[in-house]
């Protein structure tokens, strides 16, 4: 379906840089972000607004530019360009009752939606929520990690209901946070509350992004009762269970755990073979099923790291003008499985942080307990965790072999006192900037 080579690259970046920077980091500046075309050794990527543009200029570049780099294996300059909407190439081949300002990806349906056991329960309900609305589950809470296809079953419900007439409005945690607030500031409060009033459904992406944030909590209370108490149907996706949501409070809690709870595995083998092969027709590229098993036993975290795999094979084919054989996969997928870069990148953080407070990488591995050095070292543990999510063994043992709870421990820690000491935390954005710019 996405026949254009530089949208193709980026998808295998975008894999990439997902595992390299933060969640957050991840969600606010990449996730809406296309590949338009690469000339010239330029490579033109679509952002939503300038502000990204402007960030991803300043911030991440570099690192952007080396992602590309080791996927093109050429020297290439990235360069943001302001591009509203999804993927161009899918616009040309979506359905056209689609009204133009449709909040879906026409790709994320649920008939694309490969099931397995990961997810056979949440797709279930979800097509029951769609096709049955008032009927099903209410609300319908869907969680589970990044990459597993929420956002995805999300605009299938989304798109299904509107094929069956119904009142859709989709938002994302963020989204629904900022217009409360502009609307707060503008006095507009009452235009914000009737949006959310003649609907059959409202679907909430990311719910996670509320909690802590009182007011915007209290107003999506009341929202979502208004909605709940005339029986309409609420479906909302989150990262964590109900109860696992750092500072949700306890009302709002009770209220998700009052419907139908589900989540979403990694999927198993059989399953990312089969999402394997629909996106390889999906892009009408025909790879032999011994190519798709090579690429299917790679260790994924994710199906968004799956699919990059995918392209990153396919692109790696077009430019090598070669077969996708099981051999060219290997070679393609050579760089990303059995290159240490988790262990690479792990070190740039190490000395940062040790530049930072006028200290050594090998002062952070040693034995050292005083004050200055034992706060360097849990930062650094805590920054590692963050950025790279290595497991805790891992970090633990390229700091001076220490406990995983060690390292636990010092990742609280320092998400607690970040949240109260401004110093820390400009500290831990210098030392981010530094390293993500490198
Ligand atoms: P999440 O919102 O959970 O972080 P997404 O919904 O954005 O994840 O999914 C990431 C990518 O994986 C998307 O391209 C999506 O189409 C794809 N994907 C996830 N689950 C499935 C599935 N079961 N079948 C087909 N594609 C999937
Ligand atoms: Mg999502």
């Amino acid at each position: 379906m996405d026949d254009n080579p530089a949208q193709q690259i980026w998808e295998t970046a975008l894999g990439e840089l997902q595992v390299q920077v933060s969640k957050h980091n991840y969600q606010t500046w990449l996730e809406k972000t296309t590949g338009i075309s690469y000339q010239d050794k330029e490579f033109v990527i679509g952002v939503p607004n300038s502000f990204i543009a402007e960030y991803l200029d300043q911030n991440q570049r570099s690192l952007i530019k080396k992602t590309l780099i080791g996927i093109i294996h050429h020297q290439v300059n990235p360069v943001f360009r302001i591009n509203n909407g999804y993927h161009h190439a899918d616009e040309k081949t979506s359905p056209t009752s689609l009204p133009a300002s449709s909040p879906f990806n026409p790709r994320y349906t649920l008939d694309s939606f490969i099931t397995g056991d990961s997810n056979r329960l949440a797709y279930a309900a979800a097509a029951g929520v769609a096709n049955n609305p008032k009927a099903s589950y209410n609300p319908l809470f869907i969680y589970g990690g990044v990459g597993l296809g929420k956002t995805h079953l999300l605009h299938g419900i989304g798109q299904q209901a509107l094929a069956n007439h119904l009142r859709v409005c989709y938002v994302s945690g963020e989204q629904f946070t900022n217009e409360f607030i502009t609307a707060l500031q503008e006095n507009q409060l009452k235009l914000f509350h009737s949006k959310y009033r003649r609907i059959d459904i409202l679907l909430v992406d990311d719910i996670q992004f509320i909690s802590g944030k009182e007011r915007t909590e209290e107003c999506f209370f009341h929202t979502f009762n208004e909605l709940y108490n005339t029986n309409h149907q609420i479906v909302v996706t989150s990262d964590h269970l109900p109860k696992s949501i750092p500072r949700l409070t306890e009302r709002l809690r009770s209220r998700f755990e009052g419907g139908l709870v589900t989540d979403i595995q990694p999927p198993d083998f059989e399953t990312r073979l089969a999402i394997l092969q629909s996106k390889s027709q999906q892009k009408g590229e025909a790879i032999a099923q011994d190519t798709l098993e090579t690429i299917a036993q790679q260790l994924q975290q994710n199906i968004r790291e799956l699919e990059g795999n995918l392209n990153r094979v396919i692109a790696y084919a077009r430019l090598l003008q070669r077969a996708a054989t099981p051999e060219l996969a290997t070679e393609a997928l050579r760089n990303i499985t059995n290159e240490p870069t988790a262990r690479v990148i792990s070190s740039q953080w190490i000395e940062a942080v040790a530049n930072s407070f006028q200290l050594t990488p090998a002062d952070l591995k040693g034995l050292k307990r005083d004050k200055n050095v034992a706060l360097a070292r849990q930062l650094a543990m805590y920054l590692i965790r963050q950025e790279t999510r290595s497991p805790l063994v891992q970090i633990g043992r390229e700091l001076g072999k220490r406990n995983p709870s060690t390292v636990k421990y010092a990742c609280e820690r320092i998400a607690a006192e970040i949240d109260i000491n401004p110093q820390l935390r400009r500290r831990a954005a210098d030392i981010r900037h530094q390293v993500l710019s490198e």
